[in-house]
């Protein structure tokens, strides 16, 4: 049967160092991974991780050794970066032992999740979804993917932001409250994993927000870096 409309494009990321593409399937978010950025957000302690998404077409692309144009979105004016550790699934499954997770990556990239932060706050006081706030397009820059046996340090990686030269968010990955092998693991319980899907696995401390013309440099030792430049 023929489709009656244009079919929607998968969304791809190109793989570092231009070795084919990465087609998206879902993303995933991690919500406060990192003490810091809990404490900064107003919680304590350890909770169990809690999970939002994105659509997958709220990828931005951006090549390797480019500086990509993320537009600035509408209905706010509290446009936050949250900088992280983007992990990306080659295998699918559910209910994945945290010992089996990282046998499920395929690779790993810098990644931004923007957040229309009034918006965000305003759904949080009225007990409503978070969709409006993190789910918009272009809210998901992110940088070439990495394959994962070419970064064995991945997990206690120097994270940083800087935004017009200026360090905003600097930390380690392996400060992520939750890992990646836990963090497949918990996620797997809830949703069947597919190849294709990204995981954002949290931001540390130092989130702020970005007006137009700000240039955005976000590095994870041993990935290629993610730049970007705000554009109204
Ligand atoms: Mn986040």
């Amino acid at each position: 049967m023929d489709d009656v409309i244009p079919a929607p494009l998968v969304p791809r990321v190109p793989v570092a160092g231009g070795a084919g593409a990465f087609p998206v399937h879902r993303i995933y978010c991690v919500g406060r991974n990192y003490v810091e950025h809990a404490i900064e957000m107003g919680h304590t302690g350890r909770e169990a991780p809690f999970f939002f998404m994105k659509p997958a077409d709220a990828v931005l692309v951006v090549a390797d050794g480019q500086a990509g144009e993320l537009p600035y979105p509408p209905l706010t004016s509290n446009l936050h970066h949250e900088l992280e550790l983007v992990v990306a699934i080659g295998k699918g499954g559910r209910d994945i032992a945290p010992a089996d997770a990282l046998a499920h990556v395929w690779g790993y990239a810098v990644g931004l999740d923007m957040t229309r932060r009034d918006l965000q706050n305003e759904m949080k006081k009225q007990g409503r979804p978070w969709c409006i706030g993190k789910a918009f397009e272009a809210s998901a820059p992110i940088g070439p993917i990495t394959p994962a046996a070419a970064v064995p340090g991945i997990h206690d990686a120097a994270i940083e932001l800087r935004v017009n030269g200026e360090l905003r968010q600097s930390s380690r990955t392996g400060k992520l409250i939750w890992s990646v092998a836990e963090v497949i693991a918990h996620l797997s319980a809830a949703w069947t994993l597919a190849p294709g899907d990204l995981i954002f696995s949290g931001t540390p401390e130092g989130v702020g927000a970005v007006v137009a013309g700000d240039r955005l440099e976000g590095r994870i030792d041993g990935l290629s870096p993610l730049q970007l430049q705000v554009v109204a």
